[in-house]
């Protein structure tokens, strides 16, 4: 369905990007990779479904790397069709505690760079009369937690951009939209489920266990392929009137 499409995932070397990245792969669409760490192994893993594959190391804080990466995408790929904005990181810490680093860093990467990647992507998109902009925000995009200021801020944040950004594309064959999970077993989890456990001197079996019995209803985690697919399905025409939505896929977590 997918084939002959660019998609440029940010923080594609582990957890959900890897996982969306993998989705649209397997329907065909070329990938950019971005993201910290080890890049060797996720780029043997989508080269191997047949695709072509290109990485670009930017740190999404700053603007003039994520022009890099942009300049690096449009230049291997001749554009970028479908732009998944993931890249997101956590800090927890009371409001009065919260370090201001922190705050900037979570803000800059979870909520501006999607900003910048979007502003540089959208042109080339209205050329084309055709392009994809999902913005990974989370169910804190809809609902708050406490010791959570930054993230919460960032993910509300995203999902008012993204409807921005909708309506100035409503006329267009591009569409802009937000997938909202809730809690998805990746590294960044189990940064939570560890402090929980060691704070609190319980097993990393019993962390898990409060942390999902505490928000997400249906008691089980959500799935990267379960996000795939539903990135999968707002590339595709029956999803062409989808248009600024922030669609949760977080086991009932906002339905409370
Ligand atoms: P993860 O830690 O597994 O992956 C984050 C990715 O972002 C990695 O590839 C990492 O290298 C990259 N990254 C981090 N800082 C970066 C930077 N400055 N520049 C470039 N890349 C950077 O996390 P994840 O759980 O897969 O989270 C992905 C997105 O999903 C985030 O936006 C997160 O807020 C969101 N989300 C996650 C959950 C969850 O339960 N895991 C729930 C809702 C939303």
């Amino acid at each position: 369905m997918l084939k002959g499409k660019t998609a440029l995932v940010t923080g594609s070397t582990s957890g959900i990007g890897l996982g969306i990245a993998r989705s649209l792969a397997l329907q065909g669409a070329n990938i950019v990779l971005n993201g910290f760490g080890d890049a060797d192994a996720p780029k043997a893993e989508i080269a191997a479904l047949g695709v072509k594959v290109g990485y670009h190391g930017a740190d999404m804080s700053k603007p003039d790397q994520i022009e890099d990466l942009m300049g690096y995408a449009s230049s291997a790929f001749g554009r970028v069709d479908i732009l998944v904005n993931n890249a997101g990181i956590q800090h927890v810490a009371k409001v009065e505690d919260f370090p201001v680093d922190r705050w900037d860093a979570v803000i800059a990467i979870n909520l501006s760079s999607a900003f910048h990647t979007t502003r540089l992507a959208v042109p080339a998109m209205r050329a084309a009369n055709w392009g994809r902009i999902i913005n990974i925000a989370s169910a804190h995009g809809l609902v708050a937690s406490a010791q959570k200021s930054a993230y919460v801020a960032a993910k509300h944040g995203i999902v008012g951009f993204t409807k921005s950004v909708a309506l100035e594309t409503a006329t267009t064959g591009i569409t802009s939209n937000a997938i909202c999970p809730g809690w998805v077993l990746t590294p960044l989890v189990q940064k939570q489920i560890d402090a929980r456990a060691a704070s609190a001197g319980i097993s990393l079996a019993q962390a898990q266990t409060e942390l999902l019995g505490e928000k997400q209803p249906s008691l089980q985690f959500t799935t990267v392929e379960q996000l795939g697919g539903l990135a999968v399905f707002l590339c595709s025409p029956a999803a062409d009137q989808v248009r600024g939505v922030a669609w949760q896929v977080d086991g009932g977590w906002t339905a409370q």
